[in-house]
């Protein structure tokens, strides 16, 4: 259906359906249809739509202070969600920054690490180092940070000059035959010469993904890689950045992924699940040290934003986090997680174009492949996960595919991401309708 519109959508040529009611896993458009949610929009909806608390806690915020420019105030809100944030983060991770979203984030981790760095008088210090098949924000620093050609293409005088790694993604790019220690220590090996042929002096920090959201598909790290990571960020003095903005905030079944792999970075920056879609919020979390330096030295973080810190974004984002403490959310996580990856097995393991099933917790992933035996992709001009998508919303189900050509990647892969309320009939509908998804869209572009 197409509706005259003033508005600049994404794809100018087409106006998508209009969402008219979200309730729970379902959303209902203008049309009547009906899509269960699979993928939170972007792994966003992490509490479902139309959530009572959230709701309550908005609207009675929105009857104490709507807003309140930082400027002049704080807010009682505000403060208690950096309490909260704080008292739940690991380590000494116990100063947050709130922004409106993940690419703010972003921008704010990269400001903060350069100024850690200007307030010591290291003024020279101006790389950052990032990974090949990434993605960080569409803002011109959190893209310049990221690796997706396709997104970067027509930005790119535009864009600072960012180091290159390879992607911890061991599907894609471990060799047959080779040990998964041997992989890893080869990345940090790399990452270790990077950071030496570039100067450590020269460098602000290193920032990746914990658990690979869009780009690649819920791809977790291998064993050890982030203690390595922390531990050469550590013997060179550069600053460790997860961009959590995708996997944080309890979509892996712990607040945090990287609580998973033992290490404690000096900035995360969040979104997505930070608000859970109720309201547009980020947030970079910070260390002790990082703000201490601040606060010796000029005493001022020379950045901020008209929204930052806005109360009903804080009210919508301590509701978030006190459902998910008081209703056990990161346990469901764990076990419906792994129930989903078992339902997802049973359904795909012996799928001829699924060559992985990935992920962790409830973000998860099936990388669609032409053969399995040598993992080869699709042609990208299929645009395979562009039908995947579409066949599966006629299907009645919300995924979350990406494809194409990712600065170095080929293949295509369906991102799942579901509500963490989503019962074991939800996930079983989940795979039902993706099963039937699938081989309507496979059948229209498989050649012959
Ligand atoms: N980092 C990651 C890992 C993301 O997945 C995203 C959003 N897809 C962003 C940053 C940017 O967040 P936003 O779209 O809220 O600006």
């Amino acid at each position: 259906m197409h509706h005259p519109t003033h508005l600049i959508h994404r794809d100018l040529r087409r106006t998508p359906p209009v969402a008219v009611c979200a309730f729970g896993l379902q959303v209902r458009d203008s049309a009547g249809n009906t899509y269960l949610d699979a993928s939170g929009g972007a792994a966003v909806s992490s509490l479902g739509h139309g959530h009572p608390d959230v709701l309550a806690a908005m609207q009675a915020q929105l009857k104490v202070a709507a807003y309140a420019h930082t400027s002049f105030f704080t807010t009682e809100v505000a403060e208690e969600l950096g309490d909260r944030l704080a008292q739940d983060a690991p380590g000494d991770l116990n100063h947050a920054y709130l922004v409106s979203g993940g690419s703010e984030a972003v921008e704010a981790a990269l400001k903060l690490a350069r100024q850690y760095f200007v307030e010591n008088g290291e003024t020279q210090r101006r790389v950052f180092i990032a990974r090949r098949q990434s993605y960080h924000g569409n803002t011109l620093g959190a893209l310049a940070l990221g690796g997706n050609e396709y997104r970067r293409r027509h930005f790119e005088p535009l864009l600072m000059d960012v180091a290159r790694v390879s992607p911890c993604f061991e599907y894609r790019e471990r060799r047959a035959g080779q040990d998964v220690h041997e992989y890893t220590a080869n990345l940090l090996q790399e990452l270790e010469t990077k950071i030496i042929d570039l100067g450590p002096q020269h460098v602000i920090g290193f920032c990746a993904e914990t658990v690979v959201g869009a780009t690649s598909g819920a791809v977790p790290p291998t064993p050890g890689y982030f203690k390595g990571v922390r531990a050469l960020c550590d013997k060179y003095g550069i600053l460790m950045i997860a961009d959590e903005v995708m996997c944080g905030m309890g979509r892996t079944g712990t607040l945090y992924a990287f609580e998973q792999d033992g290490v404690v970075p000096d900035l995360v920056a969040l979104g997505k699940g930070l608000g859970a879609g109720y309201q547009p919020i980020g947030a970079v979390i910070a260390r002790d040290h990082v703000v201490q330096r601040l606060r010796a030295g000029s005493g001022v973080f020379q950045h901020g934003h008209t929204y930052v810190g806005h109360p009903v974004a804080a009210a919508a984002a301590l509701a978030v986090q006190k459902v998910i403490r008081r209703d056990c959310l990161l346990g469901a996580v764990t076990v419906r997680g792994a129930a989903f990856r078992r339902m997802l097995r049973e359904a795909f393991a012996m799928h001829p174009h699924v060559g992985d099933i990935r992920g962790r917790g409830m973000l998860l992933a099936l990388e669609l492949v032409q053969e399995r035996d040598g993992k080869r992709p699709f042609d990208p001009d299929l645009q395979v996960h562009a039908a995947v998508k579409e066949a599966c919303l006629e299907c009645g189900l919300m995924v979350y595919p990406m494809g194409g050509t990712i600065d170095g990647r080929r293949g295509d892969h369906v991102l799942l991401a579901p509500p963490f309320i989503a019962t074991e009939a939800d996930l079983q509908q989940i795979v039902a309708r993706l099963a039937d998804g699938l081989e309507r869209a496979l059948a229209r572009v498989r050649p012959g």
